[in-house]
């Protein structure tokens, strides 16, 4: 069952006066954002930024990225989880957007979706923090803990749930919505144990404790 629009509003004012301005940067431009949103995946921000920055030291540019070998790309990321499989998705991705889009990385929903290892996550980031495009929302880790303990949606999948949330939460939200809850559960809604006490949203939240 959704939640009511009009208390999903009340949660994102609290939300949006807490956190005012919400933006967490990852990368410098639209291909760094791609990429550094591609490593994100099941690893924790500092591991990311730190992966990140050492590899955009030595290949800024899909170009870079693209004729790098496999190997050094792997070096650059060996730290975070399932460097790998992240380092062949990479290359990949600089070698399409160099060839197929001349450098510049797509602003569509479903031209990002055909980039290996990009799902709606990652191509709503990139169109949201790349390009001011509002195409949906993307559903994090800490978006999906946190939506579903505030009662906002119960959906079993990401996927899911950015349906439920796009019907109840205004389209001026949706690219802010992510960072707000992602600050949320750096703070406050952490995973394994919430700070309910000091959370703003308790009168509103539906997470029942044991
Ligand atoms: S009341 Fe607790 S569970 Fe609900 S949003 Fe706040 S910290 Fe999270």
């Amino acid at each position: 069952m959704l939640m009511n629009r009009a208390k999903a509003l009340k949660i994102l004012e609290l939300l949006e006066k807490h956190y005012p301005n919400a933006n967490i940067r990852l990368a410098r431009n639209k291909f760094q954002l791609l990429i550094a949103t591609v490593l994100s995946a099941q690893t924790a921000d500092k591991q990311t930024i730190k992966a990140a920055k050492k590899l955009f030291r030595k290949y800024a540019t899909p170009k870079k990225l693209a004729e790098a070998s496999l190997k050094d790309i792997e070096s650059a990321i060996r730290e975070i989880g399932l460097y790998k499989i992240k380092a062949k998705r990479i290359k990949a991705i600089a070698k399409i957007i160099n060839e197929r889009y001349k450098g510049e990385v797509p602003a569509s929903m479903e031209e990002l979706l055909k980039l290996p290892g990009v799902g709606r996550k990652t191509a709503n980031i990139v169109l949201g923090k790349g390009f001011g495009i509002a195409e949906g929302i993307a559903i994090d880790t800490h978006a999906f803990r946190i939506s579903k303990r505030l009662g906002l949606s119960n959906a079993k999948t990401p996927a899911s749930m950015e349906k439920d949330l796009m019907r109840i939460i205004p389209k001026k939200y949706w690219i802010s919505f992510t960072d707000m809850l992602i600050m949320h559960g750096r703070n406050i809604c952490k995973a394994q144990s919430p700070r309910c006490n000091e959370c703003f949203l308790e009168n509103l939240c539906e997470w029942k404790k044991d």
